[in-house]
């Protein structure tokens, strides 16, 4: 199913829809408040953007580079074409080990590989150890946002999910008690682990080391107590040097969640003592975005959320709608740019406010990515029929200036006065879930009717 029918499926259930809307919006006005407190916020942004393109520049060099640092310091360091040479690396690996009970922090690329399901085929139990993938995960589901992973979900269904699946009291929806219900189970599946798996959020090419951030400190207890350490990072994460990770970290947990730090900032240089790690690096189509002038930007992403939780339409439609393991703004890039025909209706998913482009901690030009991706997307042919029919009418009116200035004057003199099913009906999945609101047509008519007494 395309965006726009998930959408309104979303929308379906106001109350619901109403709440994520609200809630996203409080987490952005904290990043606001977050970033006003430091009055060095747009050079930051700029530093980052800058060290990001660098990076970009030289990514190869770079990878290499890291390649040999954490080699030297005992670091096994494995290259994946796509996401099912991931995958069967992931695999060999813990097979070799046997491995049959794995904790994992968050990490959006084995989402993107699809690796739990894969894995539990071959016989490996896989706990998601970070507390919202936890939720989604006993709920069957995917994430439906990358920071806030069950952010489309209130108390009272996580309280449903855990008296099913951990037995907590019927009806409990205290957060202090759902949390601890969750921390005992979580413990568990800690001490039995054999290995534990984390993504990662910077890989430093100067040292070789990973960085994890999480506020939960799970990415930590979930290598710490098992011997084997597997970490899976996209290419794009790396930056060249130690220094520059202060710049990022700053902008990260203030994006994200409007925090001035994530709780922990994990660093990783080689395995434990008498341990293993195992990085694999991972490219499934990112390559082919570098190479792309106008989309290579995409690539600067730190996957901080922000965009997300600023989007009206992401706010609007949940992260569901857009079938993609990173959804939202740049979601939208980088799906479409793997997948032109499955993703193609994406970069519609959004009005061309440009709060995304705005809030960007590196400050990708997201809403003009969108934009000339749906040019793209037109000239594949990707475009549907009605959308196509009215872009073509469109360009007609638009290049005739008189017929343009009569059309808007018809507009003006219909418009107002159409019934308003004929706007707002079944056939139009956005207009169908939508209300005009209230109040400036109460007035509308008020005035309208005033008029009409006036001149009575
Ligand atoms: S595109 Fe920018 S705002 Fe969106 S998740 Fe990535 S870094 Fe954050």
């Amino acid at each position: 199913m395309k965006h726009a029918p998930l959408a309104a499926q979303f929308i379906a259930d106001r109350p619901r829809a109403a709440w994520h809307d609200q809630t996203l919006w409080f987490v952005r006005a904290k990043r606001d408040k977050a970033a006003q407190t430091l009055p060095e916020w747009e050079e930051l942004r700029e530093c980052a953007a800058a060290i990001k393109a660098h990076t970009m520049s030289r990514l190869a060099d770079y990878l290499e580079q890291f390649e040999r640092e954490a080699t030297r310091r005992g670091a096994v360091v494995h290259w994946a074409r796509d996401a099912e040479e991931h995958n069967h690396i992931v695999r060999r690996v813990l097979q070799a080990h046997g491995v049959t009970r794995l904790v994992k922090s968050k990490s959006m690329l084995t989402e993107e590989c699809h690796l739990n399901p894969f894995l539990e085929r071959h016989g490996i139990e896989v706990v998601d150890t970070d507390l919202g993938e936890r939720i989604v995960q006993l709920a069957g589901e995917a994430p439906s946002h990358i920071v806030l992973p069950a952010i489309h979900k209130k108390k009272e269904d996580v309280g449903q999910l855990f008296h099913e699946h951990l037995g907590t009291a019927a009806g409990a929806t205290d957060p202090n008690y759902l949390a601890e219900a969750a921390r005992q189970h979580l413990r568990e599946k800690f001490m039995q682990a054999h290995a534990g798996l984390t993504g990662v959020n910077f890989a430093i090419a100067e040292t070789g080391g990973l960085v994890v951030c999480t506020n939960e400190g799970n990415a930590d207890l979930g290598v710490s107590l098992p011997k084997l350490h597997v970490a899976s990072m996209g290419i794009e994460k790396l930056i060249p040097r130690a220094e520059h990770l202060g710049v990022f970290l700053r902008l990260l947990a203030r994006s994200a969640t409007g925090q001035p730090i994530t709780t922990y900032s994990s660093h990783f240089h080689g395995p434990r003592p008498g341990g293993e790690l195992h990085i694999i690096l991972v490219d499934n189509g990112r390559s082919r975005i570098l190479a792309s002038e106008e989309y290579r930007r995409s690539l600067n992403c730190i996957r901080c959320g922000a965009c997300m939780n600023t989007c009206p339409v992401f706010r609007r439609s949940g992260g569901h709608s857009y079938r993609t393991s990173v959804p939202g703004p740049i979601g939208s890039i980088l799906a479409p740019a793997r997948d032109s025909h499955e993703f193609s209706t994406l970069p519609h998913a959004c009005s061309l406010c440009g709060s995304c482009t705005d809030v960007c901690p590196v400050k990708i030009d997201l809403h003009h990515q969108l934009l000339t991706l749906r040019g793209e997307l037109a000239r594949q042919g990707e475009l549907a029929r009605s959308k196509r029919v009215g872009m073509k009418l469109a360009i007609f009116v638009f290049r005739h200036p008189g017929l343009y200035r009569a059309v808007g004057r018809l507009a003006r003199a219909i418009v107002p006065r159409l019934p308003r099913f004929l706007v707002y009906n079944r056939l139009n999945p956005w207009g169908r879930q939508r209300e005009l609101p209230e109040f400036p047509m109460a007035s509308f008519q008020e005035q309208f009717h005033r008029r009409r007494e006036n001149k009575e």
